[in-house]
């Protein structure tokens, strides 16, 4: 039977997609795309002629089990969302699931990722990161969520609206300490790319200051908790305690 490859796309600049991205589409037999008039302007570009079908999140349930059958009959097919990598807050879970349920081989082609880009420019510390997705969109609901994540000692990073990202550094400053250090990058790749890495409280100044830092699209990375985490275990010296204790209790 045919192959399933998960293609990452630019962010932004059309530039940043691999040749292997460029081969493998131009030989499949179907690319699925999230939005099929963006993934034409995309393709063409590239001289890209495949047949080209949406998959999006309305529909991609329904169409997981015929995509499959395809694939099981001796199509090749591709997943490309609208930006970056599929399935990363996009498009395409269903279809890698039944896929590897039926036994077809799925192929990662990677590349651009904003949460990655974002992080490697970003100055805080990455060897470790959680990646909280897309925010909720009320206050009280991502107030929650950092209250969770107050005291994660890996930096956190998430996707958020242009729309909500005044509401948003307000709601973090309500959870964390004002000098508390973040970073913001927006519009990686594009003209407009900024980059910054600051306190909580400066980021607010900046972006009441600058309301272009208010359009575009942003990822959103906060450092981590430097509290020490207390041991699990008990130490040696505790534990001899504890046994003296028992003993003497006995
Ligand atoms: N699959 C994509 C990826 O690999 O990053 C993410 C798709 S998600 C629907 C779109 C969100 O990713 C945007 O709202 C923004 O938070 C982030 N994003 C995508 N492109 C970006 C860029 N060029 N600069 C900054 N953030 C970007």
């Amino acid at each position: 039977h045919g192959k399933l490859y998960v293609v990452a796309t630019p962010i932004g600049n059309l530039a940043d997609f691999s040749i292997r991205a460029i081969e493998i589409l131009q030989q499949v037999d179907l690319i699925c795309a999230e939005d099929t008039r963006h993934a034409r302007t995309l393709l063409q570009h590239h001289g890209i002629t495949t047949h080209c079908i949406a998959l999006h999140q309305h529909n991609e349930q329904q169409k997981a089990e015929s995509l499959i059958q395809q694939i099981l009959q001796g199509t090749s097919i591709a997943i490309i969302s609208d930006a970056g990598t599929p399935l990363i807050s996009d498009p395409g879970m269903p279809v890698v699931a039944l896929a590897q349920t039926a036994g077809i081989q799925v192929s990662p082609i990677p590349g651009a990722c904003a949460l990655i880009a974002a992080l490697s420019a970003s100055g805080l510390a990455v060897t470790q990161f959680s990646f909280l997705g897309f925010l909720p969109r009320t206050s009280s609901a991502r107030i929650s969520l950092f209250e969770e994540q107050k005291n994660n000692t890996a930096t956190w990073v998430f996707y958020e609206s242009c729309h909500r990202i005044d509401a948003c550094l307000k709601d973090l400053a309500s959870v964390l300490p004002a000098d508390h250090d973040i970073a913001i990058a927006r519009e990686i790749t594009k003209l407009h790319e900024t980059i910054i890495k600051t306190s909580i409280q400066e980021m607010l100044k900046l972006f009441a200051q600058d309301s272009n830092m208010q359009r575009g699209e942003l990822v959103i990375m906060v450092s981590g908790s430097k509290i020490e985490k207390k041991p699990d275990s008990l130490s040696d010296q505790q534990l001899k305690t504890l046994q003296v204790l028992l003993t003497e209790c006995s």
